[in-house]
């Protein structure tokens, strides 16, 4: 059998996010959301590995693209929980060597948080707005993420994202996605930006 994926825990209460993002949707989209990404990476790592194996035949396009969805899935929510922390420890802008790459590729915080917002608010139906590091430019860049496939983007790190699927927001701020996405900002966890920045820039 393949090696398989896990659901990683939160690194903080279900509520730690309240009064920005409700206990009621860090459980579900933890617990089920989350949890369906890993279920389905692994039942198409399965399935591949069945069909080499000659015991089922597969769909093998159909089934690599329900890996790729699955799996980016799981990857971006294992980076979205630690990009955020409880408000006390949260938001405001960022100091560090991350505070300085954005300033010095974007022009400024506010220039670089105006238009992130833009990137998350415009994302058309599911997706994600993502801040990278881009290694053949060795900057900063944005992006958006139409539902969460997105290999075009191989050896790009992701070192922010904003998920913007509905299950993320509907329930506390139904279809009033801008709304959820100026509360946000007060829950961005700086510090783990600024480590996975550290990391790429060895
Ligand atoms: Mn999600």
């Amino acid at each position: 059998m393949a090696k398989t994926y896990s659901l990683p825990p939160l690194p903080y209460d279900y509520k730690a996010l309240e009064p920005h993002i409700s206990e009621q949707i860090m459980k579900l989209h933890h617990d089920k959301h989350h949890q369906a990404y890993v279920t389905g990476a692994n039942a198409a790592l399965e399935k591949l590995e069945k069909a080499r194996n000659g015991e089922m035949q597969i769909d093998v396009r159909a089934v690599l693209r329900d890996y790729s969805f699955n799996v980016d899935g799981h990857i971006l929510h294992s980076i979205f929980w630690p990009n955020m922390a409880p408000p006390g420890k949260a938001g405001g802008s960022p100091g560090g060597a991350v505070g300085d790459w954005i300033s010095r590729d974007f022009g400024g915080f506010d220039k670089f948080k105006a238009q992130f917002s833009d990137a998350a608010k415009t994302v058309e139906g599911s997706g994600w707005a993502l801040l990278l590091h881009d290694p053949w430019t060795d900057s900063l860049v944005l992006t958006q993420v139409e539902k969460q496939n997105f290999m075009h983007l191989a050896q790009m790190t992701i070192l922010l994202g904003l998920d913007v699927w509905e299950h993320a927001y509907y329930l506390q701020y139904w279809n009033d996605r801008a709304k959820y996405v100026e509360a946000w900002w007060n829950v961005v966890n700086w510090s783990d930006v600024d480590s996975r920045l550290s990391k790429v820039n060895k």
